[in-house]
């Protein structure tokens, strides 16, 4: 069974200082929250603080990119292995913004997998569409090429850890969520491609989390859908309440 994970992707927002609180709050607030999966993914310079603040509870703690290198002459980039020194169980890889803006191509996102695994992170690969490619009915060939070309060469065990975000570009931060049959289609066709590609085991365990404009009111029937397994939240993980009634209406009972 796959417990429902939900990850909060803070991109830009929170200093030090604010991040800590935060999550010394959410720690209260979920302490007793089983059957979820919760992590949350600060910015570089808050990623050790955060995860020493979350220590012993059920929080874990992410980075949002990592460069592929172990170390070297790369000014401005951080390692996979410098993440989890400072304390981060996951990474976030090939967000679409970072493919968007910074030029990141499915073969550098594998790079990072890669990289990420060799660290002993879990890392968060993001796909998903543009409105353009959904609308002129690509949306599957487009899932498929980033599923190839970004999971190449990882093995069945490490599909099997990996989290997938499904994130249709035209629903992040747009206030524009997939609706749940729109999201539960694409997570069908991805879980079979899982399958296909690296086996039925790996394909069974693989989280494939929605992510696009979640917020407390319309997660229940995002996660309804068999083959979401989870959110990757973006705005609505920024505020406390909002961020914390996600996890609380994802959950399942676990005995
Ligand atoms: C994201 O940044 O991954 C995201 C899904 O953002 P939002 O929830 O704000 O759309």
């Amino acid at each position: 069974m796959r417990i429902p994970f939900i990850a909060g992707n803070w991109k830009m927002y929170k200093t030090v200082h604010e991040a800590v609180v935060f999550v010394k709050e959410l720690k209260s607030m979920v302490k007793d929250m089983t059957g979820v999966e919760i992590v949350v993914a600060p910015p570089f310079t808050a990623v050790h603080a955060v995860a020493e603040a979350a220590r012993n509870s059920n929080i874990g703690v992410s980075a949002q990119d990592t460069y592929w290198e172990r170390e070297g002459a790369f000014t401005g980039e951080v390692s996979a292995m410098m993440i989890k020194e400072a304390g981060a169980e996951y990474v976030i890889v090939g967000h679409s913004e970072r493919r968007r803006l910074f030029g990141e191509t499915d073969a550098i996102v594998n790079r990072k997998a890669i990289a990420a695994f060799g660290a002993g992170l879990v890392p968060i690969v993001c796909i998903g569409e543009t409105l353009e490619e959904r609308e002129r009915g690509e949306t599957l060939a487009v899932l498929d090429r980033q599923i190839k070309d970004g999971l190449e060469q990882l093995t069945g065990d490490q599909i099997a850890e990996l989290v997938l975000a499904y994130e249709p570009v035209w629903a992040i931060g747009t206030g524009r969520t997939a609706t749940a049959q729109q999201a539960g289609e694409a997570h069908a066709h991805i879980r079979t491609r899982l399958r296909q590609w690296f086996g039925a085991p790996a394909a069974e365990l693989c989280h494939v989390i929605y992510g696009g404009s979640v917020k407390p009111d319309n997660i229940r029937e995002l996660i309804a859908e068999p083959d979401v397994d989870g959110a990757l939240v973006g705005g609505a993980s920024l505020d406390l309440r909002s961020f914390a009634d996600i996890i609380a209406r994802s959950r399942i009972e676990t005995v």
